[in-house]
């Protein structure tokens, strides 16, 4: 197949539509780089609001960036029953990080990406890891082996990068202070379409609201006790 080349100084960016790949989109553009949004949609408990966070985010930036390509990568054949397809027995505000790991995920979107990014000559493909992901998927060493595989197909060569390397959860958050922040979305268990309020990742995102000491408007299903918020 012949690769259809796009652009060559384009960026592929993986965004979830929540904080770290938000801002770090929101990063590169502000840096005056030409970025393709990707969207891997493998058929995940809450990506249906996810996909409308992105929807949201992508509207922060107008014409500056491209339009989103949505990658389908179905993992309801590899998970089974896991939590994170049927909603059920989600790790909660008081579980530890390694509860929210999801088998396989960063290799099955740097596959998916990768090759898509092979396909259209784009070669760089940025991740929004931040130095804190305890997943070994996320590791320098991970991410360069990837890497070499992809590129011993041969030309086009793709790089794999991490815009946030370096950067703490609070700078990237006091830096993405100019953005409306509420309108990305980091929940695993959504309650029609709002954060949960009581999830691993809400707990996460309070968190990180909280010690970048930035108001959170983020509209939550509950209080972090589980007490329902009736809607204003
Ligand atoms: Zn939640």
């Amino acid at each position: 197949m012949t690769p259809n080349f796009l652009e060559n100084d384009c960026i592929a960016v993986l965004l979830s539509g929540g904080l770290d790949s938000s801002l770090m989109l929101a990063r590169l553009v502000a840096d005056g780089k030409s970025v393709a949004p990707l969207y891997v949609r493998s058929g995940l408990f809450w990506e249906e609001a996810e996909l409308l966070a992105v929807g949201r985010v992508l509207a922060w930036f107008a014409d500056h960036v491209r339009p989103l390509t949505i990658l389908d990568l179905p993992v309801r054949d590899i998970y089974g029953d896991h939590w994170s397809l049927t909603g059920q027995q989600i790790p909660d505000a008081n579980s530890p990080d390694e509860a929210v790991y999801l088998p396989g995920r960063n290799l099955l979107l740097l596959v998916k990406a990768g090759l898509w990014c092979r396909q259209h000559g784009l070669p760089l493909l940025a991740l929004g890891i931040l130095d804190s992901n305890p997943f070994a998927d996320a590791s320098e060493e991970f991410l360069r082996t990837v890497e070499t595989a992809l590129n011993l197909y041969g030309p086009p060569s793709l790089q794999i990068i991490r815009p946030l390397q370096g950067v703490s959860k609070k700078e990237l958050m006091k830096w993405g202070e100019r953005w409306p922040l509420h309108e990305t979305f980091s929940c695993i268990a959504p309650i029609e379409g709002l954060h949960c309020g009581g999830c691993n990742k809400c707990a996460e995102r309070r968190r990180a609201f909280r010690e970048a000491g930035i108001p959170d408007l983020t509209p939550y299903a509950s209080d972090p006790n589980g007490k329902e918020v009736s809607p204003t």
